[in-house]
């Protein structure tokens, strides 16, 4: 008996061809290739068959089941044609959160990357002789008119940056840093071990909480290579403790004719103490008495992945012939990317409106409450699952940067009626886009601090949806 009904549904299966001609499903497919459609369609009518095939057809019926193979096969379509890389809707308030690519670019980095990628360039082309140019050429200017430094150029990231500058100024000679400077930023980047993989010998002086000018001047023999700064960007020693000013160090250096290194992670070029943030070391201060500083495109610059490299020219045209810096060259786009950044820094008010990053670390309070209430009113218009408050909370910088900083935002605080908060939140997280949250004492928390205006509307319909999977 079941055997026949089996039969029977099995005979109304449609062919792909069938499939693949109907008007519906055409609209709906648009713009994917047709290896992965009809592959995908072939899927869809293998699972309707095996549904039968096991008894689990359900309500497929002979009239429905067309339709319901289209959608699956669609479905089936959306998911494979997504990217693996995927942009998701930041709700976490972490304005350079690493797992989620740091910086945003500004309008006119995202402009020059694409004209750049999109055609051939001066790379590496001077157009007055019409010969070989230089690759870096194209940023010196800038990052050196921006940073006062006197040359400048650039790497894949500050890693590289701190490794291409230890192993040209200190490979086989002593290294000098304060113990208390031992940082390591986020697992692969530990300060002895980048010294070991740079053929620098770490000499470590002073103590965690304290390390002296003396410290450094009593370490100093003639196999010492440089003097080392780093920053502790991610933690503060606080208390009874004692650091070298730079300025300090870099007269024992000048005097002992040792290049004093400075890698300042961050990279900040404005100074947040003027915008009520705790003051980073800015790059200009540092290159004041640093002989070479480093420092990242993609912290509190706001710009590309890069490790930005500024100082004395003499020891970077050192660096430039290092094969290291063939090994860690950017990209067009990264240069492009940069140049646009750095260009924006030339007006201040400018970099802060238009930098994506500097714009949401000083936004004020008052433009991020109303934007919180902006959104939950979105949200609870279209929901009625939700209970939905806009609270005070706090964001963070990020990236490794000013870990200690709290900036004070309003989030819009959810809960449902009908899930719990971690249903609900990685809910969001499988919406389309991925919505980011964070759960704070039990409730589902956005914090509209790193939630562009033109995401609300994603951001509201996730919660729709959410609204819908609910009563499943
Ligand atoms: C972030 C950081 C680095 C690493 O920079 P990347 O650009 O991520 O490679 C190195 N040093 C310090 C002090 C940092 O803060």
């Amino acid at each position: 008996m079941i055997k026949l009904n089996q039969n029977s549904l099995l005979r109304y299966l449609p062919k792909v061809d069938d499939i693949l001609g109907d008007e519906s499903i055409k609209a709906k497919i648009s713009g994917n290739s047709r290896t992965l459609v009809l592959e995908s369609i072939r899927e869809a009518i293998e699972d309707a068959r095996k549904s039968i095939l096991e008894g689990n057809a359900g309500e497929l019926k002979q009239e429905g089941m067309r339709g319901k193979i289209i959608d699956y096969a669609v479905e089936i379509i959306e998911k494979k044609s997504e990217y693996n890389l995927r942009s998701v809707i930041n709700g976490t308030g972490v304005v350079l959160h690493t797992n989620l690519g740091r910086a945003l670019l500004s309008e006119s980095a995202v402009e020059r990357i694409m004209q750049v990628a999109a055609n051939y360039s001066t790379l590496e082309y001077d157009l007055k002789s019409g010969k070989r140019g230089l690759r870096y050429s194209h940023i010196e200017d800038i990052i050196c008119k921006i940073t006062g430094a006197e040359a400048a150029f650039v790497v894949n990231n500050n890693a590289a940056a701190v490794l291409l500058a230890l192993n040209t100024l200190s490979e086989g000679k002593e290294a000098i840093v304060s113990r208390g400077q031992l940082v390591e930023i986020g697992g692969s980047f530990r300060v002895p071990d980048v010294m070991r993989q740079s053929r620098a010998i770490l000499r470590e002086v002073g103590t965690t909480n304290k390390t002296h000018l003396r410290d450094y001047a009593e370490n100093i023999n003639e196999n010492t290579g440089v003097l080392l700064k780093v920053h502790t960007s991610n933690y503060r020693i606080l208390g009874f403790t004692e650091e070298v000013p730079i300025w300090e160090l870099a007269e024992i250096g000048k005097k002992m004719n040792i290049p004093v290194l400075e890698d300042i992670g961050s990279g900040t070029l404005i100074d947040f103490s003027k915008h009520g943030m705790a003051g980073e070391p800015t790059v200009q201060e540092a290159v004041r008495y640093a002989d070479v500083v480093t420092f990242s495109g993609d912290k509190m610059l706001g710009g590309p992945q890069a490790g930005v490299i500024v100082g004395k020219k003499k020891y970077l045209d050192e660096m430039k012939k290092n094969p290291f810096t063939r090994a860690f060259r950017v990209d067009k786009m990264t240069l492009a990317g940069l140049e646009a950044t750095f260009r924006q820094y030339l007006d201040a008010e400018e970099a802060l409106e238009n930098i994506p990053t500097l714009k949401f670390l000083t936004a004020s309070v008052d433009n991020l409450k109303t934007r919180a209430f902006k959104l939950a009113e979105m949200i609870k218009s279209r929901t009625s699952d939700f209970e939905i408050h806009v609270e005070e909370g706090e964001s963070q910088v990020g990236g490794g940067s000013m870990p200690l900083e709290k900036l004070p935002t309003h989030v819009v605080s959810t809960r449902s009626t009908k899930l719990s908060s971690s249903r609900m939140e990685s809910g969001l997280r499988k919406n389309n886009p991925p919505v980011i949250a964070r759960i704070n004492d039990d409730k589902v928390v956005l914090d509209v601090r790193t939630i562009l205006d033109g995401q609300f509307d994603a951001v509201a319909e996730a919660f729709v949806k959410l609204q819908k999977g609910m009563d499943i």
